[in-house]
């Protein structure tokens, strides 16, 4: 049975000795009373409601999953998520970063990605139903009408109801230019809805009263492909104007799919059997509207599979301290006992410190990214407003693929360390395993992640981003330029920035002769500058640590261990990476297909 203690200390460590969050928030009004203080004592909370609600019910959850009611379409979730989410709903936890507009708490998105870090760690199948809701509000916040806005807003600030998103049909997932579902428009201003969607997740349940699903279909005048594709809202019982349930709307759960992980979020086929629909924003223009949900919703997977690499590491380091097997290479170390701990075996403290050097990197990389989206969202300053939006636009994607990508091989480690005791339920990290993978392919597989990085981020604006960050990179660089101390994090971190602009630049012009070169770079491209980021990330950490280990406070020694580790076991990934992407399209496009 595996356990979990929320990490606030390092939480701490990253929003207030890295990134000074409290400063940033001083310079937006709409939070200028948000301290240290009440920080900390919101991931606190919260961190009590993960470990103590949430966590317990993650292996009923995996072992019971949902079950259908094919007569009546009901959805039963696993023992005890129902109570859950009554809690959460009643302590307020899922209006946090909401508009008070519509009765939310007004507080930073950053204090909200803290708590969601914590929930993915404690429960990941659970967290899906609040964070997706979450989604949906981001979604109707920003391109709903006021009406919608008024009806809708204030039930799921609350959490009262809860939100999906349905995008996917059997024969599109990645190319949504070919979906088929239909909104024919009616006298009322209405749109009745028809059509198959399915893997929607936490698409029925019976955690909350009502579903606002937030369908993408094609007007019957719709020009075919992507700029054919509109936006609905699509309610489970269509509510009356004061708010209260009307009748029920024939939009119904098929069909739940059997999957690897996840087992209890509801993962739905769902039938649309002329459905009313309201439209969301502009005809058309249904895609762009959605993408504030899904970017929402890439940065929460990311949130995810940091949430699993963190709780992997804990129950991982726990169960090395405690297993004697074999002897030390150096000798006994603990002489009155028939064989020493795991501990001391160097590959196992690889796996260890990989898994922890992920966790702590991923959790910088996501807190810097929700500061950063704090500010595009209110910041009173333009300027910086579209500097964060750059930011945080150039981040999704790493945020996305390249903490999922690490969190499999993290939990991959963590399974490892358990040797067979791993492989088997009892111990809880299998499911850890099971449930990280599916964070590579929703929102945009890993690969398209790729894509959307070097394709659109990077080289669709002549590399503008990436130099930005790569000037962050060199600010701290040129300062530390004269401190020995600080000597082996900032050369490997200057030379992996010169060396990202010419693999770009290398790309690019090839790119230009040849597109394929794209996609074949693309997945270790976004390797190679999620390390970039990391690297900066460790070496800010490092350059504290530096100063504070005097201090005595050992988080320090161990915080120096681990950004030393990073530096000499893991960044050197890049050399490799930079030559698989250098090495071109070629060998991948010439073999004629009849010989796969
Ligand atoms: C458990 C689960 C929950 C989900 N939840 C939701 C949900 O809530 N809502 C929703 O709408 N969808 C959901 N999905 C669907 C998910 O987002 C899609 O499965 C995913 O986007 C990939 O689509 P696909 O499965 O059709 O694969 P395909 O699009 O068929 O892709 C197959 C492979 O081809 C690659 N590929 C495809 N196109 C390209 C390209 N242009 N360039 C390079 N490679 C390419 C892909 O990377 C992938 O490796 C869920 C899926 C699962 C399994």
């Amino acid at each position: 049975m595996s356990q979990y203690t929320p990490p606030i200390r390092d939480m701490q460590f990253v929003l207030h000795e890295m990134f000074n969050a409290e400063s940033i928030f001083k310079s937006i009004p709409a939070f200028n009373e948000i301290d240290a203080d009440t920080m900390n004592q919101i991931m606190e909370e919260g961190g009590k409601f993960c470990s103590e609600v949430l966590q317990p019910l993650n292996a009923i959850g995996d072992s019971e999953g949902c079950t259908l009611n094919k007569a009546d379409h009901s959805l039963k979730t696993p023992t005890g998520f129902k109570e859950a989410y009554q809690q959460f709903v009643e302590a307020g936890w899922a209006s946090l970063s909401c508009d008070p507009n519509y009765g939310g708490q007004g507080l930073p998105v950053t204090v909200n990605q803290a708590f969601y870090e914590m929930m993915n760690s404690a429960n990941q199948a659970w967290t899906m139903y609040p964070g997706l809701t979450h989604g949906a509000y981001d979604c109707l916040h920003e391109h709903g009408s006021q009406e919608q806005k008024d009806l809708y807003l204030p039930k799921l600030t609350s959490g009262e109801w809860t939100g999906t998103m349905c995008l996917t049909e059997p024969h599109c997932g990645t190319d949504l230019g070919m979906l088929r579902s239909k909104a024919e428009p009616q006298a009322d201003g209405s749109y009745k809805i028809t059509g198959a969607k399915i893997f929607i997740s936490s698409g029925e349940h019976d955690m909350a009263e009502n579903i606002i699903h937030l369908v993408l279909a094609r007007l019957p005048d719709a020009p075919v492909g992507t700029k054919g594709i509109s936006l609905f809202l699509v309610p489970k019982f269509i509510p009356n104007a004061d708010g209260s349930l009307g009748a029920r709307n024939p939009i119904f759960c098929g069909a739940i799919e059997h999957k690897m992980g996840i087992h209890g979020n509801a993962t739905c086929q769902i039938n649309l059997d002329g459905a009313s629909g309201w439209l969301i924003g502009q005809p058309h223009r249904g895609l762009a509207a959605m993408f504030v949900m899904m970017n929402a919703a890439r940065l929460g997977v990311g949130m995810q599979s940091l949430g699993l690499t963190e709780v992997a590491y804990q129950n991982a380091v726990v169960y090395a301290k405690d297993r004697i097997q074999g002897r030390s290479l150096t000798g006994p170390k603990s002489a009155d006992k028939p064989a020493d701990s795991i501990l001391v075996h160097p590959d196992v403290r690889k796996m260890l410190l990989t898994t922890r050097a992920y966790a702590e990197g991923g959790r910088a990389l996501c807190m810097w990214t929700a500061l950063e989206l704090d500010k595009e969202l209110s910041h009173p300053d333009e300027a910086v407003r579209k500097e964060a939006s750059e930011m945080v636009a150039l981040a999704t994607p790493i945020v996305k693929a390249f903490i999922t990508d690490n969190a499999w091989e993290a939990t991959s480690h963590c399974m490892q360390v358990y040797g067979g005791h791993g492989y088997i339920a009892e111990w809880g990290m299998e499911q850890y395993v099971r449930d990280s993978r599916i964070n590579m392919i929703y929102e945009g597989t890993n690969t398209i992640q790729s894509l959307d990085l070097l394709g659109r981020k990077v080289l669709g604006d002549g590399g503008a981003k990436l130099m930005k960050f790569g000037k962050m990179v060199r600010v701290l660089c040129e300062a530390e330029a004269n401190n020995p101390a600080m000597k082996e994090f900032i050369e490997p971190l200057a030379d992996l920035g010169d060396k990202v602009s010419k693999l770009t630049m290398e790309i690019g012009g090839k790119a230009m002769q040849n597109p394929d070169e794209v996609g074949a770079a693309a997945v270790d491209y976004l390797r190679v500058v999620g390390h970039l980021f990391y690297a900066y990330f460790f070496a800010k950490a490092a350059k504290i640590a530096l100063e504070k280990q005097a201090s005595g406070d050992k988080f320090y020694t161990a915080k120096l261990h681990t950004a030393r580790f990073y530096f000499q076991k893991m960044l050197p990934e890049t050399a490799m990476l930079i030559r698989k992407a250098r090495a071109g399209s070629a060998t991948l496009m010439e073999m004629e297909a009849d010989l796969f």
